[in-house]
């Protein structure tokens, strides 16, 4: 009789950089598994016969099979196996959710002890690329069909590869003069360094994508005029379009949207000016408003650029942080001070129109709303000034109108995404898939490669008449959540 396995209910930590040190450089917090610490880790897996964490992984990798690559010492057999289903693996490694997905349904969490997938995700793409040249899998003959995807976030770099792979000529576009979008543009160096999303993005290079930079679909060309040269369309444009609070003084010098901070940092280097061509004032007390993944983000990047005082003020508790709870674990180390159950209400500036102060609200929670989390509830005449030189709002993105604004054909919903069949990615016009946060609105990296796999296959099946075996989810791709993108 086969010998019952016994728990190990030690889930290993990756080690860090000390806060006090990490909360002053730009460098990767998170250092990554160590080959020993991996092999024990991934020796806790129990090898589920029936295994609850694939059902939780959008792109459904085959995720026991991995971990018995790595506990048998094989990386590279593992990363050929996580391969199969995820083109991206360094990035999803470090950035998806997965105590939200495939760790939540691991059958460990109910001993509080889940399998580290992420973590020994990351171990293995980063072994890869320790490794020198990667490896190139097998790809199929060509198609003769040509495919243009719009935008090259984790969508359109999802069905770039896929289509690659079944052997159709694939064209990105990117807008920016670096491909990668948000992963690029919105998550700073220290939680993803743009090095990983590069070598991915180098990977499908070699596999025979084509990258056009610097490229705006909607105005450069329009989607009909690439609809003559192209036999389909993949939008993935994301969500960059930043909301702001709509309260008074938000065109005071010293507030930004997330956004242009995030991405003056991340794309333009702000932090190396001047050595970089773009500046940014460093701020001496800056606020967030907003409690997702972006918020925690620029609190900590605001932390790095020098700033004495930062905080996070969010109008619900902490119960209800949309953020993940590794990242608001980071920032409340690094000494990010958290204002829970604040509104903003107004931001004052002196006479040279600076910023110096906001006047803010105490909240209480009612009842639950449509998102299931309790209602912030103002407190009448709880008004209160905090000193403060810098704003940055991280309430959310709204979807990128470009290409909407400029194809009437194409069916948009009220808020501005784009239509599409949740199984398929197609949109009201033949030829033209969409997928990502365009069509979601601003969700997470692994919801947008879940949507851009299955815009693939459907593509692939339209453009050849080949059905193929399910290369991805058949799940629905849900709603994104207020603040919590990324
Ligand atoms: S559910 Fe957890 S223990 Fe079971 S195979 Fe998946 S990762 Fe391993």
């Amino acid at each position: 009789m086969a010998e019952k396995k016994k728990l190990d209910l030690n889930r290993r930590d990756m080690p860090k950089q000390p806060p006090h040190i990490r909360r002053r450089n730009f460098n990767e917090v998170a250092l990554g598994y160590t080959p020993e610490l991996a092999v024990v880790e991934a020796k806790r897996c129990l090898q589920c016969k029936k295994p609850l964490c694939v059902k939780g992984c959008p792109v459904e990798i085959d995720i026991p099979g991995f971990i018995k690559c790595i506990a048998d010492e094989d990386f590279a057999a593992a990363i050929r196996v996580l391969k199969k289903k995820n083109v991206l693996p360094a990035i999803c490694g470090r950035v998806c959710p997965q105590e939200e997905q495939c760790e939540k349904t691991c059958v460990l969490v109910k001993k509080k002890a889940s399998s580290a997938i992420g973590r020994l995700e990351r171990f293995s793409a980063d072994w890869e690329a320790a490794q020198g040249p990667v490896e190139i899998p097998e790809i199929r003959p060509p198609t003769g069909k040509k495919v243009a995807v719009v935008g090259s976030g984790p969508a359109g770099i999802t069905v770039a590869g896929d289509l690659v792979m079944l052997g159709h000529e694939v064209t990105m576009f990117e807008a920016l003069h670096e491909a990668g979008g948000v992963l690029t543009y919105g998550i700073p160096e220290f939680r993803l360094p743009k090095a990983v999303v590069r070598r991915e993005i180098d990977y499908l290079q070699k596999l025979g994508l084509k990258l056009v930079a610097n490229y705006v679909v909607g105005k450069t060309k329009t989607l009909d005029q690439l609809l003559e040269f192209y036999d389909a369309v993949f939008i993935g444009t994301g969500a960059g379009l930043p909301w702001f609070m709509e309260i008074p003084g938000e065109n005071l010098n010293g507030v930004y949207s997330a956004n242009e901070y995030l991405t003056r940092m991340n794309l333009m280097g702000g932090f190396k000016y001047p050595r970089s061509s773009t500046p940014i004032k460093r701020h001496r007390r800056v606020a967030v408003a907003g409690g997702g993944n972006v918020a925690m983000d620029s609190a900590r990047t605001a932390l790095r650029l020098g700033a004495e005082e930062v905080y996070i003020v969010y109008r619900r508790s902490r119960t209800e942080l949309p953020a993940r709870l590794e990242e608001v674990e980071n920032a409340e180390e690094e000494g990010v001070v958290f204002h829970f159950l604040t509104l903003p209400i107004r931001l004052i500036g002196d006479d040279k129109g600076w910023l110096k102060e906001i006047e803010c609200l105490r909240m209480e929670l009612g009842e639950p709303d449509k998102s299931g989390r309790r209602r912030p509830v103002k407190i009448e005449g709880s008004n209160f000034i905090m000193p403060i030189d810098a704003f940055v709002v991280a309430v959310g993105n709204g979807p990128n109108p470009l290409i909407p604004n400029t194809t009437p054909d194409l069916e948009v919903t009220s808020g501005g995404n784009i239509v599409a069949d949740p199984k398929t990615g197609k949109t009201s016009i033949d030829k033209v898939w969409a997928g990502g946060d365009i069509v979601t609105g601003a969700a997470t990296v692994i919801l947008a490669m879940g949507a851009g796999r299955l815009a693939a296959r459907s593509m692939h099946e339209c453009l050849t008449g080949e059905k193929l075996l399910t290369t991805g989810t058949e799940k629905g791709l849900g709603e994104g959540e207020e603040e919590s993108e990324r």
